[in-house]
């Protein structure tokens, strides 16, 4: 099903119930990309294969980052700089109604598991589950930005770690407070350095772990608990995510162009168990030329609601959870790039 131009009702409805139809039998796997963040304001940080990137879509290299050495450390000033500035627009953006209604599909238990290639943990704040079953739910196949970790181990949430940085750099900490005064963005330049009227990327204080220094092990660097280009995913996480599909009877695709291998690779586990795919996204994706992974090309916010209150019958207002996922989340898309 392909449309150009807004969706009449009609089209909307017809999907709604090819959906509501798929996932009856229950049992279902969700697999969620950028797409569903996008009416939450949050940007692609991706780069075109999927890893991880910073705003202004240049990839960031894992060698980079994790590089002992001058260089390194000259680039992790700039890298953590720009994510200190970036990060309160993360952290102020909320999970819209596709999270929510996502979340209706695991309240009504006909999609119980869900992996997400987003880092942004917004599907978790949708969730009607306590922390515990949510996370046992929901597996973050790229990380999360939610989290910043050592090399040996240490975690630290990532706003905890926000106050560091401001306590470490007040010239960056009055920068910022001013941006969110005025409403301003950091301007960005042609070569994409971001234009910063008095504060220096030389001047950034980026601080190594202080439990392994405390361990005596200086040094340690700190990154984000995302998975960046050159990093592999870790084990435990790649084969749980295969072990969510063998669980699982049917897949359903949403938001996602299935550019990483990482998740393009579970839709070909599922296929070869001849177990049936839908995919609900707009624009081209990697699956098109599989003709086994049936396409619906609408946005999923509608569609998905929709298919919910099919699903629910008349729960949809007699359950008080699922009247509240229903008419639950934010709808802000991304502003423009200067
Ligand atoms: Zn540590």
């Amino acid at each position: 099903m392909r449309v150009t131009g807004p969706p009449s009702p009609a089209q909307i409805q017809v999907a709604a119930e090819r959906i509501a139809t798929f996932l009856k039998p229950k049992n279902a796997l969700v697999m969620t990309g950028a797409g569903v963040s996008v009416d939450s304001g949050i940007q692609a940080y991706r780069g075109s294969d999927g890893r991880y990137a910073n705003p202004n879509f240049k990839p960031i290299f894992y060698q980079e980052l994790m590089d002992s050495g001058p260089k390194g450390h000259a680039f992790r000033q700039r890298y953590w700089a720009g994510g200190y500035l970036g990060w309160r627009h993360v952290f102020r953006s909320d999970p819209n109604p596709t999270h929510f209604a996502l979340a209706a599909l695991q309240h009504l238990d006909v999609a119980p598991r869900l992996i997400t290639q987003n880092v942004d943990g917004l599907h978790q704040r949708a969730s009607p589950f306590s922390k515990q079953e949510t996370d046992s739910r929901t597996l973050e196949l790229h990380g999360t930005l939610n989290t910043v970790r050592c090399l040996r181990g240490h975690k630290m949430p990532r706003e905890e770690f926000q106050d560091v940085l401001s306590k470490l750099n007040p010239a960056w900490k009055a920068y910022s407070d001013e941006l969110d005064r005025t409403g301003q963005k950091p301007r960005t330049n042609p070569d994409g350095d971001v234009d910063l009227g008095g504060v220096r990327f030389a001047d950034f204080v980026v601080p190594e772990c202080a439990e392994c220094a405390a361990e005596g092990h200086p040094g340690s660097i700190l990154k984000l608990e995302v998975i960046f280009f050159g990093e592999s995913i870790p084990n435990e996480v790649k084969e749980r995510s295969f072990r969510m599909v063998d669980e699982s009877d049917r897949l359903l695709l949403v938001g996602t162009t299935l550019a990483t291998f990482s998740a393009f690779r579970l839709v070909k586990y599922a296929l070869e168990q001849n177990k049936p795919v839908v995919l609900l996204n707009l624009g081209p994706a990697r699956t098109d030329s599989i003709p086994q992974v049936e396409k619906i090309e609408l946005p999923s916010r509608e569609v998905l609601l929709e298919a919910c209150r099919l699903l629910a019958g008349s729960r949809a207002s007699e359950d008080q959870t699922l009247s509240r996922l229903l008419t639950s989340g934010v709808v802000k898309p991304p502003e423009m790039e200067d």
